[in-house]
């Protein structure tokens, strides 16, 4: 059954913004003409939490988080980007690896499994799991899914 993005995008934003780290600001934002799509709700929420969890835990207080959602004819596209710690060139490609973790983490804890099931999850929602980062600047992370007209 079809779903508002925007509305299941902002409750997201509310729960993640309590979570967050002191001066840390979730921004959402939405683009496109309409916001229904016909989506796993449970599987696409499990992977925006993971990634703005990683996104609050990798980046210092006073920062913010841009979380984007655009839907277009054929395509609902998710940003969550943050001015975090990134990850060095080295370790991006095992990103997705079951308990990777990156070289910079220091006493930052994690078990490196949160990507791995987002990457799986998007897989089995057809989508698709892209990244850019650099180390002391930031990190985005983008999902895309193919939507029906
Ligand atoms: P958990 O299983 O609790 O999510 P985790 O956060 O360590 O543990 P992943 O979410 O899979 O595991 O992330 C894997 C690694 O990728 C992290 O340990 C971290 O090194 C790096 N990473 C992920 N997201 C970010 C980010 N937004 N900024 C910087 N590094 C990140
Ligand atoms: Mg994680």
């Amino acid at each position: 059954t079809p779903f508002d993005i925007v509305k299941f995008s902002e409750e997201i934003t509310e729960e993640m913004q309590m979570i967050a780290k002191e001066a840390q600001n979730i921004v959402y934002q939405h683009t496109g003409t309409t916001s229904m799509v016909s989506l796993d709700q449970g599987l696409l929420r499990n992977c925006i939490i993971n990634l703005i969890s990683n996104a609050i835990k990798y980046s210092g207080e006073h920062t913010f988080i841009e979380f984007n959602t655009e839907l277009t004819d054929d395509q609902l596209i998710i940003i969550i980007k943050d001015n975090g710690i990134g990850i060095p060139e080295s370790d991006q490609k095992h990103l997705f690896e079951a308990f990777f973790r990156a070289h910079n983490t220091g006493n930052i804890p994690g078990t490196g499994l949160g990507l791995n099931i987002v990457a799986r999850y998007a897989t089995l929602m057809n989508g698709q799991i892209a990244f850019e980062s650099k180390i002391n600047q930031g990190t985005s992370f983008t999902l895309a899914f193919p939507v029906k007209a």
